[in-house]
């Protein structure tokens, strides 16, 4: 960690906001037993703040312990929820630059199912490149799906419309990821980017150390990334926070490459150590009273809470991906039941990860027959 600079800007002088030693550095992938679950390979957060540009960066991060095959699993396209959130999202970037009939390339595309979704709306044809891709990867119809990372002279440029989703929180070298699509887009100045990140600023306002992991190397707000954005050669054509704020989305189109400035007002992280400390108070009284608890869903939060929580010990993690079901959460090894199997576990209290799905998960307890307390994070 010698002579860390910012990632975003290349400034030198950054900040200690929020540090955790020893988190698993793989939160999506599940084990099919308890025992590998909790032998998985660890990395340090050391979260740095740098005191000019304002971005935020894990700079213990070493992208050699992070490998994305096709046991990683990030699909969320099993809630409902997200389903609308996508049709929307993509109902709008296709009416607004009229996207019927257009060429998406997606990088980062997970399994494709935003891709797919993409294109049976604008009618067009997509190309999606992931490394993680497995057995998902090949030619389905319009889309074509290639397990591969984006590179210079990848020559998948012909496209309209560039989507990047929850893929630059995961890139260290953030601003020379962003130069290099500035570079391969070359003069096509119509071409559209739709870029959706995690909000940095609601992890900060909502001290959600929850939303902190290995995996996450780059984190951005809304006015911090306008900026890389900008410095990099594009123009913010508009930008929102969105899915009940937790997301930033971006749309941007090529433009002209302005200056680094200062951030005249940096996020303040120094709630996190505070919030983790209010959770181990919570999961000792939980204990002290005997109670039980699941957490849901069994996610990349589950992964990060129960890092920062060791005395926690939940009963089980429910998930309604069925993929997910029997296996294993990595770091607590804690094992994972779909809704259906939660009756036997007997639990008494819930632990949201996410309160987007608070009502899905609701009726989903009520259509199982579970009485429970619902807690959820940053709720
Ligand atoms: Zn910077």
């Amino acid at each position: 960690m010698t002579d860390v600079v910012c990632r975003s800007c290349g400034h030198a002088a950054l900040a200690t906001v929020f540090d955790a030693p020893s988190v698993p550095v793989e939160n999506s992938r599940l084990y099919a037993d308890e025992a590998s679950a909790r032998a998985v390979a660890r990395g340090d957060l050391v979260i740095q703040q740098c005191e000019r540009c304002g971005f935020v960066q894990n700079s213990a991060f070493d992208p050699t312990l992070v490998v994305y095959d096709d046991d990683y699993e990030d699909a969320q396209g099993h809630s409902a929820v997200f389903q609308a959130f996508a049709t929307r999202v993509i109902d709008e970037l296709i009416d607004t630059y009229d996207l019927q009939g257009a060429r998406a390339l997606e990088i980062g595309c997970g399994n494709g199912d935003f891709l797919r979704r993409f294109c049976a709306a604008s009618g067009g044809t997509g190309v999606g490149l992931d490394p993680a891709l497995g057995s998902d990867a090949g030619v389905d119809g319009p889309v074509e799906l290639r397990a591969e990372s984006f590179t210079t002279g990848s020559g998948h440029f012909d496209a309209d419309v560039v989507i990047c989703r929850h893929t630059l929180e995961h890139v260290p070298d953030i601003a020379a990821f962003l130069a290099l699509v500035r570079a391969e887009l070359a003069d096509r100045p119509e071409v559209v980017l739709y870029l959706e990140v995690p909000d940095t600023g609601r992890i900060a306002d909502e001290a959600a150390f929850w939303d902190v992991y290995f995996e996450h190397c780059s984190y951005v707000d809304e006015g911090g990334f306008a900026d890389l954005l900008q410095r990099s050669g594009f123009a913010v054509v508009q930008s929102r926070l969105d899915y009940d704020g937790q997301y930033l989305v971006t749309h941007a189109r090529l433009g002209t490459r302005q200056p680094i400035v200062a951030r005249d007002s940096q996020l303040d992280f120094s709630a996190l150590a505070d919030s983790v400390d209010h959770w181990r108070r919570w999961a000792n009284e939980l204990d002290e009273h005997g109670r039980r608890a699941a957490v849901w869903a069994a996610s990349s939060k589950a992964v990060a809470f129960l890092s920062a929580l060791p005395d926690f010990a939940p009963v089980v993690a429910v998930d309604i991906n069925p993929a997910k079901a029997g296996r294993h959460l990595p770091g607590s090894g804690l094992g994972v039941c779909g809704p259906d199997d939660l009756p036997g576990y007997e639990v008494d209290t819930v632990v949201v990860m996410n309160p987007v799905y608070m009502d899905e998960i609701r009726a989903e307890l009520d259509r199982v027959g579970v009485q429970a307390e619902l807690v959820g994070l940053g709720a």
